[in-house]
């Protein structure tokens, strides 16, 4: 499909997500695998406790010898053994017998309960002491006290994370204990990155007439990065087609995912992006009904997804973060594609021009809710608005004022530490 009409960034997104589609699973050890999706169902190999434990330092009992038992009158059993940690006991807890053991050690054949150290006349933890030849139990337990017992987290079998789940540090410390040392996640996407414009010169070099440095390259790889996406730098083509089409020939040698070029679609006579993709590319939308940020195309350059974000760096960076943010998530495997999103008070009158307005904000939580307020000025040009804000509060299409106490849609882009 494509459109030379104006779209919604609503329709301009469902568009962008219809074009891409989460990338192929590959393995990775599973200490890269934080961040990641998984591709694939988890099932447990193993039960989780594998075998059943005891929960305290104490003495493995059978629960039915001591019920009687209580301070002022203690009941003696002789001490078999000692189990630590690691170690399998070979004996058989037998009527009137007990074995000491630590923490996370197996449990004994024949004991059903354990009772802590500090319910007995021996209340040391210190596995260096002797053994004693008995014990004094002075309190009562039951069947299954301070055992965990084999499977009680996860039975072996089981279904343990779907396919689709985000792998945080305790996905990680659940695969570990499974056994999981491989693990099935969508591939990284590999996001092309190209600045165009004869202005731009690279960082390192002292400005000269005329010339400014190129920080899109820079601020939208590390947005890609944030996303834990790789970003693969195309360099800067100048106002030439030929040069957007060498830089473009790269990337496709390079088996990228997406391409994120900034500047050159809008409709001036050096916006050579939007040429060459007309010549050579497919392209669904040119503009979106937005600001800021109104020229960003989308479409495919020779089969590969191309989002053609604005040159002002704030408009590269909101459009990034309303339509490449989404896409590239979905390559990743994500299903929750948007930012976390809260209502605010507004705490002043903000006018726009009728398009969905991205308001760069500092959103702070007081005793009555959530109230924002703009960091001032909103050229599409002033990088320091996004610098002081932590959010995007969007001012709906068709309206041109909104008033102080308006409640608004907040996009959060820090969140929750930078909110208080
Ligand atoms: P354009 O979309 O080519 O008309 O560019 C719009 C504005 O963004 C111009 O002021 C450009 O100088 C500026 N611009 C374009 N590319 C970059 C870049 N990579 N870094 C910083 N500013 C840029
Ligand atoms: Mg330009």
């Amino acid at each position: 499909m494509s459109t030379q009409e104006d779209l919604t960034v609503e329709q301009a997104l469902a568009m962008v997500l219809t074009g891409v589609e989460p990338l192929p699973s590959e393995k990775v050890p599973l200490g890269d695998a934080l961040g990641r999706v998984l591709a694939d169902p988890i099932a447990a190999g193993d039960s989780l406790p594998p075998f059943a434990n005891s929960s305290m330092d104490g003495y493995a009992v059978r629960a039915e010898d001591i019920q009687t038992a209580a301070n002022d009158s203690p009941i003696s059993l002789k001490v078999l053994t000692d189990i630590a940690a690691g170690f399998v006991a070979d004996v058989v807890v037998r009527q009137g017998t007990a074995a000491r053991i630590m923490t996370g050690a197996a449990m004994p054949q024949g004991a059903d309960a354990v009772v802590p150290v500090e319910d007995t006349n021996e209340p040391w933890r210190d596995s260096e002491r002797p053994l004693p030849d008995t014990v004094l139990i002075r309190r009562a337990v039951q069947k299954g006290d301070y055992v965990r017992p084999i499977g009680e987290d996860i039975e072996a079998g089981q279904l343990v994370l779907d396919a689709g789940h985000i792998l945080r540090p305790q996905e990680i410390g659940v695969l570990a204990a499974l056994g999981v040392s491989n693990v099935p996640v969508h591939r990284r996407p590999r996001v092309g990155l190209l600045a165009t414009g004869d202005e731009l010169i690279p960082v390192e070099q002292a400005l000269e007439p005329g010339k400014i440095r190129n920080s899109n390259s820079y601020a939208q790889a590390a947005q890609i990065a944030t996303l834990g996406a790789e970003p693969v730098n195309l360099g800067v083509a100048r106002d030439r087609e030929s040069d957007v089409r060498h830089k473009l020939a790269l990337g496709l040698e390079e088996g990228l995912d997406l391409f994120v070029s900034s500047a050159g679609v809008s409709v001036g006579a050096y916006d050579v992006v939007k040429a060459v993709l007309e010549k050579e590319g497919n392209v669904g939308f040119w503009r979106v009904r937005m600001r800021p940020g109104k020229p960003l195309a989308f479409g495919n350059y020779h089969g590969v997804p191309y989002l053609g974000l604005p040159g002002n760096p704030v408009s590269a960076m909101v459009s990034f973060e309303r339509f490449v943010r989404p896409a590239i998530r979905k390559l990743a495997g994500f299903s929750d594609l948007d930012r976390p999103e809260v209502s605010v008070v507004l705490q002043e009158e903000i006018s726009s021009d009728g398009r969905e307005t991205y308001v760069r904000a500092v959103v702070t939580r007081t005793a009555d809710g959530y109230k924002a307020i703009s960091t001032g000025s909103q050229g599409s040009n002033i990088l320091t608005s996004l610098v002081k804000a932590n959010a995007l509060v969007i001012i709906p299409e068709g309206v041109r004022q909104v008033e102080a106490g308006t409640v608004l849609r907040a996009l959060m882009i820090d969140w929750p530490e930078t909110v208080f």
